[in-house]
């Protein structure tokens, strides 16, 4: 499926609109980081050579000259045999090439008695010693997190290029299906499918467009289509399996949307149905709520991770071990439902009881998805698998933060 799914080109978008978004272009530093020499602590700025010997027992009277604090004026340049009183963050005076701690220090009137000595260089944040001017701070394809708006907002960089976000459409199609608040008639359900995903693409970082359900006709589904097809990407869910009213693959054939393959050997999610428009990607989910939101988790949201620039867009699973024996009909892969805690250095992963491809309860509190293997019908306890952490993240029966509350 990936090589349909392709950036869309890029934007420019304010550093505060930007978490969460993809690089299309490398970020280089604008000046030197710190901009200038400035203080780690609050003390007082020296000549390293005029307290060199100093110690407990033997301090060095020094005359305080001048005040330099983060923000203030700037100090004058430091006369030799001279300190001057500086706080964190101040720039340090010219001449100065140490800072003694406040705690190293006496202070009386305006002298100041240091008994420690203080080296070159010590304490003092050197004028390029993180960031030179023009330094790479970001590359093509690194997302963007509160450390990396740290970072861009530390050098006055406001706006960032970053791949545009696609718009994907949901439709959803069955007579049966109503939209929140909506009163059900007997045989009438709500369409869950929308919500759930809709908020899955959101967590992505894409752009949900919701259609209204269509009804299960080939003229509403067609016309449903067209409109679809206005958005980047086209996800539909229900009517792509075999039944008589079952009508995605005809509706997409009538409206020039061509198949690519359909049906997948895994499990939840067998009849999922792969087409393109114009190059532009469609793709057909089976209606079940666990059918769709395992097709989308494992196969479609890595496309569209790819499609926000992510050069990494596969799942990154981690190695669980089953806490219970599990029982299955071999042959497809299978994607299980499951909650994953830490214990000591090992993941555990207890598979929900209920595995039915319709069941909502069984969402509630899931946070890894599970990978069994097509051909494995026994799994015992303490097995190692595979599983894709997701949603709410994972668990631990105890933390090593707990011992410092
Ligand atoms: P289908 O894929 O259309 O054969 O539907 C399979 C099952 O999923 C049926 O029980 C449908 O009622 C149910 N279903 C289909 N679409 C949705 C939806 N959007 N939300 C919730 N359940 C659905
Ligand atoms: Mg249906």
């Amino acid at each position: 499926m990936l090589p349909a799914f392709t950036p869309l080109g890029e934007e420019e978008v304010h550093l505060t609109e930007s978490t969460g978004r993809y690089l299309s272009r490398e970020v280089v530093a604008r000046f030197d980081s710190p901009p200038f020499d400035n203080s780690a602590m609050d003390g007082y700025a020296v000549r390293a050579k005029d307290v060199a010997a100093a110690s407990p027992d033997h301090a060095i009277e020094l005359p305080v000259r001048g005040e330099s604090r983060a923000g203030g004026p700037l100090p004058a340049p430091l006369e030799p045999g001279a300190a001057c009183r500086i706080f964190t963050g101040a720039p340090m005076p010219a001449g100065a090439d140490a800072v003694v701690i406040q705690e190293d220090t006496d202070r009386q009137g305006d002298l100041v008695q240091i008994r420690k000595a203080s080296p070159k260089a010590r304490h003092l944040r050197a004028q390029g010693s993180d960031l030179s001017s023009g330094a790479l701070l970001l590359r093509p394809g690194d997302r963007i997190w509160p450390g990396e708006i740290g970072l861009l907002a530390s050098q006055n960089i406001d706006r960032v290029h970053v791949y545009r976000r696609p718009r994907v459409a949901l439709l959803s199609t069955g007579d049966e299906l109503r939209a929140l608040g909506e009163e059900l008639e007997p045989g009438t359900i709500i369409n869950s499918n929308i919500y759930v995903l809709t908020e899955m693409l959101r967590a992505l970082g894409v752009i949900p467009v919701a259609l209204p359900a269509a009804r299960d006709t080939l003229p509403e589904i067609e016309a449903a289509l067209r409109k679809a097809l206005e958005a980047d990407v086209v996800i539909t869910t229900g009517g792509v399996s075999v039944g008589e009213y079952d009508f995605i693959h005809e509706a997409f054939e009538n409206v020039g949307i061509k198949p690519r393959f359909w049906k997948v050997r895994i499990k939840p999610g067998k009849p999922l149905a792969v087409a393109q428009y114009q190059g532009k990607p469609v793709i057909g989910v089976p209606g079940n709520p666990m059918s769709a939101m395992v097709t989308f988790e494992v196969l479609i949201a890595p496309c569209l991770r790819k499609m926000l620039g992510d050069p990494q867009p596969h799942p990154q699973p981690v190695l669980a071990r089953l806490r219970n024996p599990y029982r299955r009909s071999p042959g497809r892969v299978e994607i299980a439902r499951g909650v994953a805690t830490r214990e000591g250095d090992e993941i555990l992963v207890a598979l929900h009881d209920c595995q039915g491809s319709g069941s909502l309860p069984s969402f509630v509190g899931i946070n890894a998805l599970v990978i069994l293997p097509a051909d494995k019908a026994e799994l015992a306890a303490g097995e190692r698998v595979e599983a894709i952490l997701w949603g709410p993240g994972l668990r631990g029966q105890r933390s090593p933060f707990d011992e410092l509350a």
